[in-house]
């Protein structure tokens, strides 16, 4: 009888841990919005509500003592200048993202007036003025942004001790924020992979969804991939997706004493295997980790090129983050930052599966990919 027991105790906690994992992962993301994400204002009421919950958790962490922050960031020294810089770029974004929403979207669900003031915005309690069923969706979004906005305040103490795409030397360096309203771009770092391995699946994946993007290729793959793969069969492959540099090998451009052999390279193999219309053009760079410095921004900019950096980034390389994860982190930072450049890498194989979840999730709301021509200036 004991036994019995206890096989029925076992087989009971073994159907019950899909559960338990099932409602770890809808805790901490957001497949909970209620509403259908089936039009423009639709697209502008979850933005505004994500800019709302943000803002809340923006405050929290405005309050803090230098030494609190210290702690819940885990940097040391924090250079709080930077934190300062980024903290009021950030504001200004937000309060220029709220304009862009349309009348309607703002009498919508929660009543936002335009034009307001951050005060005025914070005073907002959403959490009471929002349905019931909006209370899952509520709280995941407020872990979720404690996340990112600690994320993204560690990047802005470290800097530029530890630089990042998290702020900008000069003009010359595009993070995204400048697009257009509702304008994406895809981006992929870090191949290309071997023949029929993650790069061409992703390729094929974006082909079957007329989307195209930039792949920041490492010079080191390339010729790795051009023993196995002839000039022309590559042009095909990347077909009207635009390859640029990464550098020759994944390695901190910072501190590097070869950046620019790195960079001068990779640049001639590139211009060597795609049918680039002018030779002497410096491809556009986005240095590893986004680590990089003066002088290197410098020479970008004698060249007449850009460095390209992102401010929508999926972490698709974390453990912690599965497909679906990675794509409704995308969804959020889209609707937060309503343009700008998706960091994805096309070596693993989470957004082959993360691109058409956004893509569809957004397919009715009249945001615009942008293709791979954009020109930055
Ligand atoms: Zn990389």
């Amino acid at each position: 009888m004991k036994r019995k027991a206890y096989t029925f105790i076992y087989y009971y906690l073994l159907f019950l841990i899909p559960f338990f994992s099932f409602a770890e992962i809808k805790n901490t993301n957001n497949t909970d919005w209620p509403l259908e994400m089936n039009s423009s204002k639709n697209f502008d009421v979850a933005s505004k509500c994500e800019m709302l919950v943000f803002i809340e958790v923006f405050n929290e962490y405005d309050i803090l003592s230098k030494y609190d922050l210290s702690l819940k960031v885990k940097v040391k020294n924090i250079k709080e200048q930077s934190v300062e810089k980024w903290k009021k770029e950030t504001k200004k974004r937000i309060l220029t993202n709220l304009k862009r929403l349309s009348n309607t979207s703002l009498k919508d669900l929660v009543i936002v007036r335009k034009g307001s003031s951050w005060a005025l915005l914070s005073e907002i309690e959403l959490q009471k003025i929002l349905p019931n069923n909006f209370t899952n969706w509520y709280n995941s979004t407020k872990i979720f942004y404690n996340n990112y906005i600690k994320e993204q305040i560690r990047l802005a103490a470290l800097y530029p001790r530890i630089t990042s795409e998290i702020l900008q030397f000069s003009k010359n360096e595009v993070q995204g924020h400048n697009f257009n309203d509702k304008s994406f771009l895809l981006t992929f770092d870090d191949g290309p992979t071997r023949v029929n391995g993650n790069t061409d699946k992703l390729i094929n994946v974006l082909n079957r969804h007329e989307l195209t993007g930039m792949f920041f290729v490492l010079g080191e793959n390339l010729e790795k991939r051009l023993k196995t793969s002839s000039k022309k069969a590559l042009n095909n492959l990347y077909g009207e997706n635009k390859v640029y540099s990464h550098g020759k090998i994944h390695k901190s451009h910072q501190k590097y004493t070869y950046w620019k052999a790195s960079i001068d390279e990779t640049n001639t193999l590139i211009h060597n295997v795609f049918s680039t219309e002018d030779k002497n053009e410096l491809a556009y760079f986005r240095p590893p980790y986004g680590q990089r410095n003066k002088a290197l921004v410098a020479y970008f900019g004698e060249r007449n090129s850009k460095i390209v950096f992102w401010n929508i980034d999926s972490r698709d390389w974390s453990s912690k983050l599965n497909a679906e994860q990675v794509a409704n982190r995308q969804i959020k930072l889209m609707l937060l930052w309503r343009k700008g450049i998706l960091l994805f890498h096309d070596i693993h194989s989470k957004a082959q599966k993360a691109v058409p979840l956004i893509y569809n999730y957004f397919k009715n709301t009249s945001i615009k990919w942008e293709d791979s021509n954009v020109v930055f200036d």
